[in-house]
């Protein structure tokens, strides 16, 4: 492994093998179900990496103009747009990237419909479950603004659009629950969904994951789509990049205040936020000895932990740690915080060279504001 072009730590390191390893998977599926898998830039949009994942997705979807654009741009395939909300002045543009552009609610189909005549339309409905436990990340959650509830109001607008997208899960690893919500689904919107040509089920399915049952999913996607005549979409995000990479830090100082602390050169507030958020600890493999020691990150939050780990000998400065799992919500997230120096980007290609696709400055941090 040659180690000359690697960055300086901090960095996030894309394992392109690893990466293979979920693109293989996503072609199986592809394969047996008939579905299509669209990238959801959302979670990863590292275009570095694109060329090798455009071999084994159809495209991409989007959650903003932005999104949209660089899915057409550097990702290129089919290019679906979605946003919560369009603004008047974004719609054309997007219209201009995008095969098919999806709708939120009934007002904004209705609002632009006329601007999208000339590609395909769709709309989000929810279908009031959801696999989330987490009320944050729950599209079902009450009051929730993420699409259309009423089977009856969307019939009145059936004409105007082809499809539906659908996005209930959230890193689901159980089929059965799975295969429960669709039922589900398919009670609630069955007669809807007959009267359409695509439905895109939305990501949140941890279909990469080990031990699921791929052959049971697959079946399940080609059953649906038989039942009513659709072709079905499939938006994996997290499940497309899922343990391809890795952020790599060192070792700054340690302490003991009653545990054993190590400081490194990173921050999980600025650089693997969702950690925070959804108050989970980082992954460090293999995580065994005799040392348990608490990684902490350099930005001034308190709080600012990745977690406790067990490592065979005392950690000490200079030493270089591995967080796994890096690739998912953190890039796309990842600020400015405490103006923490920002991790490079680097890639493992399949020959085992590294090759450094990004780093960042002092002029990248002070050309964020203003
Ligand atoms: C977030 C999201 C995805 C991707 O979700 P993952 O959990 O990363 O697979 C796909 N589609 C929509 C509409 C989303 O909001």
């Amino acid at each position: 492994m040659s180690t000359q072009s690697e960055p300086r730590t901090p960095f996030y390191l894309i394992d392109k093998r690893k990466l293979l390893a979920n693109m293989a998977i996503i072609d199986r599926v592809r394969e047996l179900s008939g579905a299509k898998a669209l990238l959801a830039l959302k979670c990863f949009a590292t275009w570095s990496v694109f060329d090798l994942m455009r071999e084994h997705m159809d495209g991409t979807t989007s959650s903003s103009l932005n999104e949209v654009r660089l899915g057409r741009q550097r990702f290129g395939g089919e290019t679906h747009a979605y946003s919560v909300a369009w603004a008047d002045h974004e719609v054309d543009e997007a219209v201009s990237y995008a095969d098919k552009i999806i709708f939120n609610s009934i007002q904004q189909l209705e609002r632009f419909a006329g601007n999208a005549s000339g590609i395909t339309r769709g709309l989000r409905l929810n279908p009031g479950i959801s696999s989330s436990t987490f009320d944050l990340a729950d599209p079902a959650r009450p009051f929730s603004r993420l699409g259309e509830w009423d089977a009856d109001k969307v019939l009145n607008v059936i004409n105007k659009i082809t499809g539906f997208m659908i996005h209930n899960n959230c890193e689901n690893s159980d089929f059965s629950l799975f295969d429960h919500m669709l039922h589900q689904i398919e009670e609630r919107f069955g007669e809807l969904l007959t009267r359409v040509e695509w439905v895109s089920l939305g990501g949140g399915i941890h279909f990469t994951g080990d031990n699921y049952p791929l052959e049971e999913f697959c079946a399940r996607l080609k059953s649906f789509s038989e039942k009513f005549g659709v072709q079905v979409y499939l938006e994996p995000g997290e499940a497309s990049i899922t343990r391809s990479t890795t952020l790599e830090v060192t070792v700054l100082d340690t302490l003991h205040n009653g545990k054993d602390l190590a400081i490194v050169d990173s921050s999980i507030e600025a650089h693997m936020l969702d950690l925070l958020i959804y108050r989970e600890s980082a992954k460090i493999a293999p995580n065994t000895g005799d040392n348990e020691i608490m990684v902490c990150g350099k930005s001034c939050l308190a709080g600012d932990v990745f977690g406790t780990f067990r490592f065979p000998e005392p950690l000490k400065v200079g030493d270089r740690i591995s967080i796994n799992d890096a690739g998912g919500y953190t890039m796309v997230k990842k600020n400015w915080f405490n103006g923490v120096a920002m991790p490079a980007i680097a890639i493992r290609e399949l020959d085992g060279s590294i090759r450094t696709v990004r780093e960042f400055g002092y002029s990248d941090y002070e050309s964020s504001l203003s």
